[in-house]
């Protein structure tokens, strides 16, 4: 039985020399191939062409090069682009470009479907089919890089992993794919500009002070009560605040960076005073800011969007600790393209 081919794309540059040493070539036959494969986009072993022929039938016999299609593109009344993008293997993840005044940013898939189960998204329900590899996650960023330039005439700005899946569940090759986003062979982006958004695992978010990444980081709280939390985000009954709380603090002394919540505010869920409370005395523990996100519906009602004046509460309490507090209109939601209403209906 023939063994599947791996995606070449899904090696980095070291794993790419060591593969041509390990078949007595140079090292530095990795270096042509990885730049045929990131500067310069090569989709076939054939264009690669100060590469001896014999060589690139040998990359032939062991590898394939992946890379995705753009199927459908929607435009939302407020300038956001929803692009479906089409895996090699058929299966469909969704980005979205969402402009500004002053940027232009990503929001980018890393699963197609998600490994977590939080009640209130769409995402949650496709469950989890696979992880995307590195060049997948890279070419959604492409392609809506080009669309920035299209569009907005500049180049893009800023990258969240806030599209389909749970980036710490793929961790591997988020990283790769960030270290390609970054690098010069990429697009040279800085990884101030880029931000990751997790769930909330503690594990990870541990490894990731260890690793000393560069980007930034999210954590979609939606409660700092562990009911509540559980309630909404089963998953976390494994992860409590506490240890939570344990890795965001950890993660702080290593990076010194500041952490971004992620918060919607539900009617009957956690728009009361406790829910306040225990809100403000989680953002004691580490230097964070809010960001409280609208609700965007999908489809059963069991979720609401609080009041204005529950919001206002949230507000106020974590003005008067110093916590910079931002409420995030939705953007694209005419076109299913807003916070959690990425789950493929088009297709
Ligand atoms: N799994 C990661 C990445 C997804 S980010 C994470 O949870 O952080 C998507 C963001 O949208 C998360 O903050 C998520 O909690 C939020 N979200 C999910 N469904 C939503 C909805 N229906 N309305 C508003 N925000 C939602």
């Amino acid at each position: 039985m023939q063994m599947e081919k791996k995606d070449i794309r899904a090696l980095s540059k070291e794993e790419l020399r060591n593969f041509f040493v390990a078949n007595r070539d140079k090292a530095f036959r990795g270096n042509q191939v990885y730049e045929w494969l990131w500067s310069k986009g090569a989709h076939t072993f054939e264009d690669m062409t100060n590469i001896s022929k014999g060589t690139r039938a040998m990359l032939e016999d062991n590898f394939v090069i992946n890379h995705i299609k753009v199927d459908t593109m929607q435009r939302s009344e407020d300038g956001t682009v929803k692009n479906a993008v089409r895996l090699h293997d058929g299966l469909v993840v969704e980005s979205v470009l969402i402009p500004t005044e002053t940027r232009t940013t990503a929001c980018v898939s890393s699963q197609v479907g998600c490994s977590l189960d939080c009640n209130f998204c769409a995402t949650a329900r496709l469950k989890r089919m696979r992880n995307l590899e590195p060049g997948e996650i890279y070419d959604q960023v492409l392609a809506i890089d080009r669309e920035s330039r299209l569009y907005y005439n500049h180049p893009l700005s800023n990258i969240v992993f806030m599209g389909m899946g749970e980036p710490l569940m793929n961790y591997n090759n988020v990283i790769k794919a960030i270290s390609m986003i970054t690098s010069e062979e990429g697009l040279g982006m800085s990884p101030k500009r880029i931000m990751v958004s997790t769930s909330g695992i503690p594990k990870m978010i541990k490894k990731m002070a260890d690793d000393e990444v560069k980007f930034k980081l999210a954590v979609s709280l939606h409660s700092a009560i562990d009911e509540i939390r559980a309630r909404i985000m089963p998953f976390s009954k494994n992860f409590p605040l506490a240890d939570l709380r344990e890795a965001l603090e950890y993660w702080y002394r290593k990076t010194k960076s500041k952490i971004s919540y992620e918060y919607v505010v539900w009617k009957g869920i956690n728009d009361n005073k406790a829910s306040v409370d225990a809100l403000v005395k989680f953002c004691k523990y580490v230097p964070c800011k809010v960001n409280l996100i609208e609700y965007n519906p999908i489809d059963d009602g069991e979720f609401q969007q609080a009041s204005e004046e529950s919001i206002n509460a949230y507000i106020k309490a974590l003005e008067a600790i110093g916590v910079v507090v931002k409420v995030r209109r939705s953007r694209g939601k005419d076109i299913d393209a807003a916070c959690g209403q990425l789950a493929n209906k088009e297709v």
